[in-house]
C-alpha cells in the first residue's frame, strides 16, 4: 500500500518510452510524473517528493549521471533506477556506485520492470523503517543513560566476583572518582571494615540465590578521597548479565553470568539526625551523662558478662545532700552549672569502664563492673567522697557538695538489675536517714524494713475505710494549779494483724504516699467530735491540740479543709490548737505563713511542737501567727535536780516565750522533779507520763472525773499514772 502510493518520476527524452513506462506503471497503480530532459528532471526532483525516479542515462542536455550527482549532492530522498538502451556495463556500474538502486535495460519486459520497481521500493521502505527503529533505539538508550546518570540514587553493577562493572555519575561523585577509574575495583575497597562481613554475606547470598534474588541493607562507606564515613541504604538484585546485554567473559562459559545490579541512597543526614535523636533518648541533656534508660541497658549487659565470667559488679546510688537547698539559694542556673561540675568531677574520679548516669535532678547512679568485691565498692565510695572534699567555686561563692551513697554488689546483694538497683537505693536511703554524707552497703535488714514499709503502705489505704484509726488523748496541765487545761490528740492505728501501731510506725509512710491528708482530715474530724463530747460532759474549756505534718500544709488545701470540718461542729475555734514542728514550718515558709495566717484569723491557735530541736530562729516566731511553744521533751529529760547551770536552755526558751508573749508547754514530763523544776522556772503548762499517758476517750473522761489537782500539786509522787498509763488501752 505504501509502496503503491509512492510517486515515480520518469525521465526520458523519447516520448514513446515515457508513455510506455507510464502506461505500465499507471496500470499497476503508481502515481506518475514525467520529464523529457535532465533539467526538467532536476527541477521536479527538488520541488516534489518522489519515492523513485526511472532515469535514462543518455539525455540530451544534462546526463542521467549528472542527475544522479544532483540527487546525491542535494541529499534528495529519491531512489533511482537507471534505464538505458545502449548502456555499457561500465555506465551501469558507475551509476550503481553513485547510488542508483538498480538498472533496467531497454527494451524492457513490463513484468520485469514492475518487479524491479516493486523490489526497489520495498527495499527503500525497509531501510526507512530500519532507520526509524535505529533512531528510536538511540533515543531510548540516551534516555536511559540520562535517567541513570541524573538519578539522585547511586546506581551500580558488580560482576560475580564483586568488581564494579558500572557506576552512574552520582556514584562517581559520591565516591570521589572520575570517569572510569573505579571500574574493575572491588567493593571491599569502599565498605567500612565493620560492615564488611555483612556485605560479603549479602553478596554471597545474591550470587548463590540466582536470578532475581534480592537483598536490602544499610551500610557505611568510606569514600576514597578520605571524606567522612557515609551511610547508605542499598537495594540489590542479582541479574543474568547476558540477558541485559552485558558482555560475558570467558569465566562464565557454559552458564549465564550472574552479576549484581544495585541502587543505593545516601542516608547520612537521616542517620545523623537519628543518631542525635537516639543520643538524646539515652543521655541527660544537662550533663551529657547516660540517662536511666541507657544505664539500665548497660547494667543488663554487664550483668550477663559478670555471670559468664564469674565476676562481681557494684551498682551505686549517689544522691547530692540537700541539693534543693543549694539550688534554691544559688538559683536554678547556678544549680545547673553545679550539677555539670559535679558530673564532671565524678566522671574524672572513675575508671574508664564504669558507667555514670544522671537519673533525676540530684541523683546519679554508677555501675562499676568487674570489681574485687564489697571492699572494692567501699573504696570507690571513699574515693568519690574524698574528691568532693574540695569545694566548688561558683560565681564567687564557695559551695560544698556531699553525697549519700548506697550500693549493692552482684552476686551478693541481688541477681537481677531490678534487685541491685532497688537494694542500692535502699542503702542510699539508709544513709540519708542516718544524717547524710556517707556511704553504706545494702544489708538484708534493709529489705525487712522495706517490706514492712510496703505492707504498711498497702493496708494503710484501708485503715480509714475499715475504721481502724483511733485517737488517744494526753492531758495537758496548768503547772501552777495542776488543773487539766487541754488534751493533745495522738493518733493510733489498730492494725488487724500487727496490733496497735504508734504514729512513728505509719505516719512517715502516710507522708510519703500522700495518705497523710486523708488521715489528717480524719484526725481533725474525730478530734472535733470528741471536743464536742467533752463539752457535753462538762469540760467545755478544754483545749484540743491536733498534730499536723508538713505534707498536709504542702498538699491540697489544708486551710479550706480544716475550716470546712470545723464548720460541721458547734465548736469555739479558740479551743483548737494546731501543733506543727519547727522544721515542718520552715519547709515552705511562704505557704506555712499563708495557711496559718488564714487559720489564725479564724481564731484557731498555733503551737510550735518539739521547739528547740530545729532552727530555733526567733525571726519566724515574730512573723508567723504563733500562740504556743512546746519545748521538746529531750530538754525536759535532761533536767538535772539542782543543776541550775545545765538547765539553761529551758530557762532561755522560757525567757523567749515570755518576751514574745507566748504560751509555753513542756512535754515529756515523767518525774516529780521535772514537774517541780518547771513550775519553779515559771513554765506555764506541761504534759507527760508523770500525769498521764495518752489514753482513749472513755479513759480520758474517767481521768478527768477522778483527777484531783490539789492532791497532785502537793505530792508529785502520787499521780493517777498507774490507772491511766496503759498506753494501748
Ligand atoms: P508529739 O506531737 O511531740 O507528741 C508527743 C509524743 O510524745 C507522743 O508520742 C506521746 O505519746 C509521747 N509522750 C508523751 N508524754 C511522754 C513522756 O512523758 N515520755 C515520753 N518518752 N514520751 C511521751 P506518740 O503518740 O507516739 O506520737 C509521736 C509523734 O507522732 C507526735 O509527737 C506527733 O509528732 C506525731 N503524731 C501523733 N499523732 C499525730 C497526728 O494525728 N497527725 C500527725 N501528723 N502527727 C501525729
Ligand atoms: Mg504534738
Ligand atoms: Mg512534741
Amino acid at each position: 500500500m505504501l509502496i503503491r502510493s509512492s510517486k515515480i518520476l520518469i525521465v526520458d527524452d523519447e516520448e514513446r518510452i515515457r508513455s510506455g513506462l507510464s502506461a505500465v506503471l499507471l496500470q499497476a497503480g503508481y502515481e506518475i510524473a514525467c520529464a523529457a530532459n535532465g533539467r526538467d528532471a532536476t527541477t521536479l526532483l527538488s520541488k516534489k517528493d518522489f519515492g523513485l525516479a526511472l532515469l535514462d542515462i543518455n539525455l540530451p542536455d544534462v546526463s542521467g549521471q549528472q542527475v544522479l550527482d544532483f540527487i546525491r549532492r542535494r541529499q534528495i530522498d529519491t531512489s533511482v533506477i537507471m534505464v538505458s538502451g545502449e548502456s555499457t556495463f561500465e555506465q551501469a556500474t558507475a551509476a550503481l556506485r553513485k547510488g542508483a538502486a538498480d538498472f533496467i535495460a531497454k527494451p524492457y519486459d513490463p513484468q520485469k520492470l514492475l518487479d524491479t520497481v516493486s523490489a526497489v521500493l520495498k527495499k527503500r521502505q525497509r531501510k526507512k523503517e530500519y532507520l526509524k527503529i535505529q533512531e528510536r533505539l538511540q533515543g531510548s538508550e540516551e534516555l536511559h543513560r540520562f535517567i541513570v546518570d541524573n538519578s539522585p540514587d547511586l546506581i551500580f553493577m558488580l560482576d560475580d566476583q564483586g568488581y564494579f562493572s558500572f557506576l552512574n555519575e552520582k556514584s562517581r561523585q559520591f565516591l570521589g572518582c572520575q570517569g572510569e577509574d573505579f571500574l574493575g575495583r572491588h567493593f571491599s575497597e569502599i565498605v567500612l571494615s565493620q560492615d564488611f562481613e555483612k556485605v560479603s554475606q549479602a553478596f554471597r547470598y545474591l550470587n548463590r540465590g540466582g536470578h532475581q534474588a534480592t537483598r536490602s541493607m544499610e551500610l557505611r562507606l568510606r569514600p576514597r578521597n578520605g571524606g567522612e564515613v557515609r551511610h547508605v541504604e542499598v537495594w540489590a538484585i542479582s541479574v543474568e548479565m547476558n540477558s541485559l546485554g552485558v558482555y560475558a567473559t570467558q569465566r562464565d562459559q557454559g552458564r549465564p553470568m550472574v552479576g549484581i545490579y544495585g541502587v543505593a541512597r545516601d542516608i547520612s543526614d537521616r542517620k545523623q539526625s537519628e543518631e542525635l535523636r537516639r543520643y538524646h533518648l539515652y543521655h541527660d541533656q544537662l550533663t551529657n551523662l547516660p540517662n536511666r534508660a541507657l544505664f539500665t541497658d548497660r547494667l543488663q549487659i554487664a550483668l550477663g558478662q559478670a555471670r559468664r565470667k564469674k565476676q562481681q559488679l557494684a551498682v551505686m546510688f549517689l544522691d547530692i545532700d540537700r541539693f534543693k537547698m543549694i539550688n534554691d539559694s544559688l538559683g536554678h542556673l547556678a544549680g545547673d552549672e553545679l550539677l555539670q561540675k559535679v558530673a564532671q568531677r565524678l566522671k574524672e574520679s572513675l575508671r574508664e569502664g564504669d558507667t555514670l548516669a544522671r537519673i533525676s535532678g540530684d541523683e546519679f547512679t554508677l555501675l562499676a563492673p568487674d570489681i574485687g568485691g564489697v571492699d572494692a565498692a567501699d573504696i570507690i565510695c571513699r574515693k568519690i567522697q574524698s574528691v568532693f572534699e574540695q569545694p566548688f567555686q561558683l560565681h564567687g561563692q564557695t559551695v560544698r557538695v556531699t553525697f549519700s551513697i548506697g550500693y549493692a554488689v552482684y552476686p551478693h546483694h541481688g541477681q537481677t538489675r531490678e534487685m541491685l538497683l532497688k537494694n542500692a537505693d535502699l542503702a542510699m536511703y539508709r544513709i540519708k536517714g542516718k544524717g547524710r554524707n556517707g556511704h553504706c552497703c545494702f544489708t538484708e535488714e534493709m529489705n525487712r524494713i522495706n517490706s514492712y514499709h510496703f505492707d504498711i503502705e498497702n493496708s494503710l489505704h484501708r485503715a480509714i475505710e475499715n475504721n481502724e484509726l483511733r485517737l488517744f488523748y494526753q492531758p495537758q496541765l496548768d503547772l501552777s494549779t495542776h488543773k487539766v487545761v487541754g488534751v493533745e490528740a495522738l493518733v493510733r492505728w489498730e492494725h488487724p494483724v500487727r496490733g496497735l501501731l504508734y504514729p512513728s510506725e505509719f505516719i512517715p509512710v502516710a507522708e510519703q504516699t500522700k495518705l497523710i491528708c486523708s488521715i489528717g482530715n480524719w484526725v481533725l474530724e474525730q478530734a472535733c467530735r470528741d471536743a464536742v463530747r467533752l463539752a457535753e460532759a462538762g469540760y467545755s474549756d478544754l483545749k484540743m491540740a491536733i498534730n499536723v505534718s508538713a505534707q498536709q500544709l504542702e498538699l491540697g488545701h489544708f486551710d479550706r479543709d480544716f475550716l470546712n470540718i470545723l464548720g460541721k461542729f458547734p465548736l469555739d475555734p479558740t479551743r483548737l490548737e494546731i501543733e506543727i514542728t519547727e522544721s515542718n514550718l520552715m519547709q515552705d515558709m511562704d505557704k506555712s505563713m499563708r495557711i496559718l495566717t488564714t487559720l489564725a484569723t479564724h481564731d484557731v491557735r498555733i503551737a510550735v511542737d518539739d521547739f528547740g530541736t530545729g532552727y530555733s530562729s526567733l525571726s519566724y516566731l515574730q512573723t508567723l501567727p504563733i500562740h504556743t511553744l512546746k519545748i521538746d521533751r529531750s530538754f525536759v529529760r535532761n533536767i538535772v535536780p539542782g543543776g541550775e547551770g545545765q538547765n539553761t536552755i529551758i530557762t532561755a526558751i522560757l525567757a523567749i516565750a515570755k518576751g514574745l508573749d507566748l504560751n509555753f508547754i513542756a512535754e515529756g514530763v515523767e518525774t516529780g522533779v521535772q514537774d517541780a523544776y518547771l513550775r519553779e522556772a515559771g513554765c506555764l503548762q506541761a504534759q507527760g507520763f508523770h500525769y498521764s499517758q495518752p489514753i482513749g476517750f472513755n479513759k480520758l473522761l474517767a481521768f478527768l472525773e477522778h483527777w484531783n489537782p490539789q492532791r497532785n500539786s502537793t505530792n508529785s509522787k502520787i499521780s493517777p499514772i498507774q490507772s491511766y498509763s496503759s498506753s494501748k488501752s
